[in-house]
């Protein structure tokens, strides 16, 4: 048996009998950037998150660059940034011209924690961007508490959490800003790439409907020097429809994660925690195992394909090799590089599949009980 890492076809397939009509008309509505479609998405996606506010743009990288430029971030300022994330979180803060500043996740949440933000924080630090890694929610509370008294500003990167909830409640709904992504294989994805910002500050979604927008309001009057960072009808019709099945594939995701974690108890692998404030949406599933090329290996002579999300921190990018840091730097995100290893989720996976893959992880690794 063959299993995909994940089939976006299968996703396309499962909703063709919606997607198709809804694309048709916004083919057909004669309007292509911006628009009624792309207002009716937002308004539902803010619904959605419980945001008052949400503001589509062209993809997850500019939403975090372009959050942070409503914040009035660039040159002079440091951003903290989690050590361990996707090299976009460290990218929008570099176009700003920002300095980065990486902190070390807790070991088995793999999220930045209050404690270790205090630690980074100086008079220049102007945002954090706390990244719900993976799906998991961050602890946000002590986060923000920190931050507030200080002016400084917290930009979720929401990019791997549509749909996670914190406490109950969901994941965007923030005073400042969320940035989120809907690159096709996100838990939201488009039909190509898409992103978004959530804001309960109409200050802040006022500045990046500007800024996405060449800086004007107003058609040829230009306030800011800003973007071009836009959603078009096609991926806006696509998106409002996939809202509406979201919880559904996202408890599908849950049903995996639980089989998985049930399974693999009794194995040397460390699994991911779930803290009991967290409602997390699996956007991958992730342990990790001193051997992971060899694990890796074994499973794919198997056929499950596997993948690691990441295999090179950010600080140890050519990238980044002007910054000058040390391989050891942060010891964690170097560890967790070497042994993270992500195996199939996603909301069309059948139940032999991820009977096949439970199989093959305990054949590769011994049966416990035996
Ligand atoms: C996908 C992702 C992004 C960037 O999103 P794009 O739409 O690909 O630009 C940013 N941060 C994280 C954590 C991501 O996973």
């Amino acid at each position: 048996m063959k299993v995909p890492f994940l089939d976006l076809k299968l996703a396309y397939e499962e909703l063709s009998d919606q997607l198709e009509p809804a694309v048709l008309r916004a083919l057909r509505s004669g309007w292509y950037i911006g628009g009624q479609e792309v207002e009716a998405f937002e308004s539902v996606y803010a619904k959605y998150c419980g945001a008052s506010q949400a503001v589509a743009v062209a993809n997850g990288l500019e939403a975090l660059e372009l959050a942070l430029r409503a914040c009035d971030i660039g040159p002079g300022d440091e951003v903290i940034v989690p050590s361990n994330t996707f090299i976009a979180t460290w990218l929008a803060v570099s176009r700003t011209g920002a300095t980065i500043v990486p902190v070390e996740p807790d070991e088995y949440t793999y999220c930045i924690e209050a404690i270790a933000v205090s630690k980074a924080i100086t008079e220049r630090t102007k945002a954090i961007i706390p990244v719900h890694l993976y799906g998991q929610p961050v602890d946000i509370d002590p986060i923000v508490a920190l931050a507030e008294p200080s002016g400084i500003f917290v930009i979720e990167d929401a990019a791997q959490a549509h749909g996670a909830r914190y406490r109950g409640r969901r994941i965007g709904g923030t005073r400042h800003a969320t940035a989120w992504s809907f690159y096709p294989a996100k838990n939201l994805g488009a039909l190509g790439d898409a992103g978004a910002v959530t804001t309960d500050s109409a200050e802040i979604a006022d500045r990046l409907r500007m800024l996405r927008n060449y800086g004007s309001k107003e058609k040829y009057v230009n306030e800011i020097a800003g973007f071009n960072s836009r959603m078009d009808p096609v991926q806006a019709a696509v998106l409002a429809l996939k809202v509406g099945v979201l919880d559904v594939w996202n408890s599908r995701r849950q049903s995996i994660a639980n089989r998985y974690i049930e399974a693999f108890r009794a194995t040397p692998l460390v699994l991911p925690v779930v803290p009991e404030w967290a409602d997390p949406v699996w956007h991958l599933f992730v342990v990790r195992h001193p051997q992971r090329d060899w694990l890796a290996d074994e499973l794919s002579k198997r056929g499950v394909q596997t993948q690691a999300h990441y295999p090179i921190p950010p600080h140890e990018q050519q990238a980044y090799a002007h910054l000058g840091y040390a391989s050891e730097a942060f010891p964690l995100a170097g560890l967790l590089a070497r042994e993270v290893l992500s195996l199939p989720i996603g909301p069309q996976m059948s139940t032999a599949e991820v009977d096949w893959v439970i199989e093959s992880v305990l054949d590769v690794l011994g049966r416990p009980n035996e």
